[in-house]
């Protein structure tokens, strides 16, 4: 699998980091792990195959994480390469995707899944195996971050694996639901002090790597405060088990 991140910042403005979303090539297909307003610039920058994308991810409602999905379906129902794509685009998510998408839709009476090939929206319960894409296994693990938010476990069919939290408060669960993957994609809003316990900060995140252990950890979803800190010196002050890598717009990272 290949990962290329699209978004490591928030909603906050910020000249370098993006909202949230993640491209994953895996042998099965794409997969974009979240859709942020800034998602459809970025995988036409990054040249990434936007018309043939075949799976689609949101975590939670949360418009840094959501709020390119209509502007995306509306990219795709009017461009010149999807008109003659007939293979369908998968969207899956927590309980209430369908009634949010439809919201959006009905809104101006857009028409987003009148699209040149089927759109099938898929709503998935906690902890009940699903399939993503083909021969791509994914779990899904509530976090305390909104109400129907969640945490995504995939399983290639190489037993890659790869847990991408998107945004969470602290629970030792996360970090046994991401027990020995080979990357953990984990949020890290916060240096210390974190304002809000919807969040976590970077001591958090660091005992939830060491709870898990995973080959690797990226770290992601950085508030503006993270400019003025030097990312390597902060995370070696905890000695960390495995290499923890800093989130960037473009970073690609081979799985
Ligand atoms: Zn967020
Ligand atoms: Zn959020």
């Amino acid at each position: 699998m290949n990962l290329t991140v699209l978004g490591s910042g928030t909603s906050v403005p910020h000249p370098n980091r993006s909202s949230s979303a993640y491209w994953l090539e895996t042998a099965g297909g794409s997969l974009l792990l979240d859709c942020s307003a800034a998602a459809p610039l970025r995988m036409a920058q990054y040249k990434l195959d936007w018309p043939d994308l075949d799976a689609i991810w949101i975590s939670h409602f949360h418009l840094d994480h959501c709020g390119g999905l209509a502007p995306f379906l509306a990219g795709t129902k009017h461009a010149a390469v999807t008109k003659q794509r007939n293979k369908p685009l998968r969207i899956f998510g927590p309980k209430g995707i369908s009634d949010l998408i439809e919201r959006f839709n009905n809104s101006n009476k857009y028409g987003l899944l009148d699209q040149p090939f089927p759109v099938e929206i898929v709503e998935v319960e906690e902890l009940e195996k699903f399939e993503i894409l083909p021969g791509i296994e994914a779990v899904a693990c509530k976090t305390p971050h909104t109400d129907e938010s969640h945490a995504i476990h995939l399983r290639d069919k190489g037993d890659k694996t790869l847990v991408y939290s998107a945004d969470t408060g602290f629970d030792e669960k996360i970090g046994a639901f991401a027990n020995g993957v080979d990357l953990f994609i984990l949020e890290c809003s916060f240096i210390r002090d974190k304002p809000v316990q919807k969040h976590l900060e970077l001591a958090e995140a660091l005992f939830l790597i060491r709870k898990a252990h995973p080959t690797r950890a990226l770290l992601t979803h950085f508030y503006p405060e993270w400019d003025d800190v030097d990312f390597t010196k902060e995370i070696a002050k905890f000695d960390p088990i495995c290499e923890v890598i800093e989130a960037t717009d473009g970073l690609l990272l081979e799985i």
